[in-house]
């Protein structure tokens, strides 16, 4: 059944699309067709979309499947038809109007994939994939096997990649009934430049140094400073905020089957949506700032007319002691009178002490009265 097979990797020997047919009695949300320009280096053309209704109408005879027609960012076309048959049609086109196409579908939408451990790293993939198939309803479509980091050793789990997108939940093999796992890829980082959104094959950077992101030669003396989130970690460690987004978006996309991109997409929109409700969210802070504004107002209000109070009572005040200075200096001037009797001599000791005590009960009394005004 293989047409590529080695001891670790394999993949069924059916056509795109003889898989794409066998869909018809699988569970899948949605089968998406890619349409590329032949000439690796272009991008499809966009033509007047009623010419390119006519084209498909001409060439795609179950064209009323079609439920969307879309130009992606990199230049290709994708349709999106729930029929198999459809698409079919769809990945038969060679030339789509003058330009020489290649198609391909995306598999993310309508395969699953998964782990069964304890694989004896001696079985041939080829004979498990034949297992797998006579014992259970799945079309394998690829098989995976994993080689341990830094040496060849083959480890004994088997990702399994199956058509259509129900994981199921055990598999028979030779008589054994063995739980799936779900299979969630880790983030892959570019060991370049250290970002997760291409390869190392694809980068177009420099070499940076992972610790500090510098671009430094030997060992590195600085302190760590993460190239993705500037925190105080290498670009490398797990905890990294970035990293454990990258494999919440992995982690959608396997749910989901979905691609990368998509998942991507989704999980910004997702974001976007959070950070405008939480913008929209705290009327409280904005409750308390209106009312510290309100207050401070008040507060000035308040003390302006305490203010106010304040000088109108010293005025008060200066007047009042102006009065009873002149009173004073007058009773001082007939004291000195010695014309006086000692009956209005006695008399005038009398106003004196009079004056002398109204004047402490002035001082005295002044901060009391001074209060009382301000809080009418
Ligand atoms: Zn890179
Ligand atoms: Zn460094
Ligand atoms: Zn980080």
């Amino acid at each position: 059944m293989a047409d590529k097979s080695n001891s670790i990797y394999m993949r069924c020997g059916k056509s795109v699309n003889e898989l794409v047919m066998r869909l018809g009695n699988r569970q899948y949300e949605e089968i998406n067709i890619i349409i590329s320009n032949a000439d690796k280096t272009k991008k499809m053309p966009q033509t007047n979309p009623f010419l390119v209704q006519d084209f498909i109408k001409k060439s795609i005879n179950r064209h009323q499947s079609i439920d969307n027609m879309r130009h992606t960012r990199q230049g290709k076309i994708q349709f999106t038809t729930k029929d198999p048959i459809c698409a079919v049609q769809l990945l038969s086109l060679t030339k789509f109007m003058d330009t020489d196409v290649s198609t391909d579908v995306i598999w993310e939408n309508i395969s699953a994939r998964f782990l069964i451990t304890d694989i004896p790293t001696t079985t041939p993939l080829e004979e498990l994939a034949n297992e797998i198939q006579d014992k259970n309803d799945c079309l394998v479509v690829e098989l995976r096997r994993f080689v341990k980091l830094n040496s060849n050793k083959v480890i004994s789990p088997v990702l399994i990649t199956i058509l259509g997108t129900t994981v199921p939940e055990t598999i028979k093999l030779w008589f054994i009934t063995q739980r799936t796992q779900p299979f969630v890829d880790r983030p892959r980082q570019c060991n370049k430049c250290f970002v997760f959104t291409h390869g190392t094959r694809t980068c177009d950077k420099t070499n940076i140094c992972f610790c500090c992101g510098g671009d430094h030669i030997g060992p590195c003396q600085q302190p760590p400073k993460c190239v993705n989130c500037s925190g105080s970690h290498n670009a490398k460690s797990q905890s990294c905020p970035v990293y454990i987004q990258e494999q919440k978006i992995l982690e959608l996309k396997c749910h989901n089957h979905i691609t990368i991109d998509e998942a991507r997409r989704i999980f910004r929109q997702k974001n976007a949506k959070y950070a405008v409700s939480v913008k929209t969210l705290p009327v409280i802070p904005n409750i308390e700032e209106s009312l510290n504004a309100k207050f401070e107002n008040l507060l000035e209000a308040v003390n302006d007319r305490f203010e106010q109070q304040m000088q109108l009572f010293a005025d008060m005040l200066q007047k009042s002691m102006n009065c009873i200075m002149q009173n004073f200096f007058k009773l001082l001037e007939q004291s000195v009178d010695p014309s006086l009797s000692p009956a209005r001599k006695k008399k005038l000791l009398s106003k004196f002490n009079q004056i002398s005590s109204t004047l402490s009960t002035w001082d005295a009394g002044g901060s009391s009265e001074a209060e009382q005004m301000s809080l009418s």
